[in-house]
């Protein structure tokens, strides 16, 4: 999927000033809130978009590098866990107005023991490819996901068993450094502990300093019923560790269904296609036609022409959101007979003769259709 241009997100100028980013941020945020739009997925991909667009563009570094190299530029950044703080300040009226619902962006700005900055780990995306039956029906599936995971043998610091992270002394533990650049002066992240306020002299031999290891681990996922393709169930903390001993993110599990050999999915609805012989279509009779929950008789009533639906109520899905079960919908197709015996053909060709004999009375629609084109060429030599 293509990202919409963030400045175009927010609806501001690319020279904007922070004020303006902030501002329009707000309206949006306070527009597309959730908990203002109840169940509608355009305001909350609208909100989110929004999230994201206010979380680049208020930091000044990392505005320049979308600035510079687009999404590509933050891409990396922002997905490997959105830095605690992300530059807000705690009496920004953001803070007031939504208190925890910046709680999972920036989630990671709570600062652990001396003063460090603690970085909440990555989100994680699994793709899972159910039946249509799981789907229709919910499952608890095993899946193995490999993850960073917190480091046993350092219990995440990164330091070596019996010594401790130093308090970076470029920027005092305080993770953020002052630039003079010509008359202002520019708050930065540390270059030397990259923000964390610690380094790690004696790193970890398990972890190579970095407090996380890559494992897969088992995850037990219990698949609701009723879901469909594109739906995400969260798994909250079983994303990647964070660093240092931070907060892990979350783990997304996207669905996708099979293609089913019968059915079809449309929302609520199913759909399933139904051999009819020749016949059973002119006389009537019964079928049997499949459900999801077995088979059903289907009366077939005289003179069925093919393509007509038929309508079983509440034999659909029961979706995961929102009421009541949809329904199936048994499309006849009328089979012309194969491997016929000479007999079996001489008996149509007698039939044949006596339907032509009654004209229009056996076949309406081929009349009609043979008297719609032979009007189509008078009209077309006059
Ligand atoms: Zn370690
Ligand atoms: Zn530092």
């Amino acid at each position: 999927m293509t990202k919409r241009d963030y400045y175009e997100v927010l609806g501001v100028a690319r020279g904007a000033s922070e004020a303006d980013i902030k501002k329009a941020y707000r309206r949006l945020a306070m527009k597309y809130h959730p908990d203002r739009n109840p169940g509608s997925k355009e305001g909350e991909n609208r909100f989110k978009e929004a999230k994201e667009a206010y979380e680049v563009l208020s930091d000044a570094h990392k505005r320049a590098a979308y600035d510079q190299f687009g999404h590509a530029g933050v891409d990396a950044s922002t997905t490997a866990g959105a830095r605690g703080g992300a530059g807000i300040n705690p009496n920004d009226v953001f803070g007031d107005i939504f208190g925890d619902m910046f709680g999972d962006i920036f989630g990671g700005g709570r600062r652990g023991g001396r003063g460090q900055r603690v970085y909440r780990g990555a989100d994680l995306r699994y793709e899972l490819t159910l039946d249509l039956e799981q789907a229709v029906f919910g499952d608890t599936i095993t899946i193995r996901v490999p993850a960073l995971v917190r480091c046993d043998v350092c219990r995440g610091s990164g330091a070596k068993k019996g010594s401790q992270p130093q308090t970076c002394s470029t920027c005092g533990g305080q993770g953020q450094v002052r630039m003079q650049q010509g008359f202002f002066s520019v708050q930065q992240t540390c270059p030397r502990c990259h923000g964390s306020g610690s380094v790690i002299s004696d790193p970890c031999p398990k972890c190579h300093g970095q407090g996380r290891v890559e494992e897969r681990r088992s995850l037990s996922i219990k698949v609701p019923p009723g879901v469909d393709n594109g739906d995400r169930i969260r798994l909250a903390g079983e994303g990647e560790a964070g660093p240092m001993s931070g907060p892990p993110g979350d783990l997304y599990v996207e669905i996708s269904v099979r293609p089913h050999a019968l059915f079809t999915r449309e929302g609520a609805d199913l759909a399933c296609e139904v051999p009819l012989a020749f016949s059973t279509a002119v006389l009537g009779g019964e079928v049997e036609v499949p459900t999801l929950d077995g088979r059903v008789t289907l009366k077939i009533p005289a003179e069925t022409q093919t393509g007509k639906v038929f309508r079983l109520r509440g034999k659909g899905v029961k979706p995961v959101r929102g009421t009541g079960a949809g329904d199936l919908l048994c499309r006849v197709e009328v089979e012309t007979p194969v491997n016929l015996t000479r007999e079996q053909k001489e008996l149509l060709k007698k039939f044949d003769a006596t339907v032509r004999d009654g004209g229009s009375k056996h076949s309406p629609r081929e009349r009609s259709w043979l008297d719609g084109v032979r009007r189509f060429f008078e009209n077309a030599n006059t």
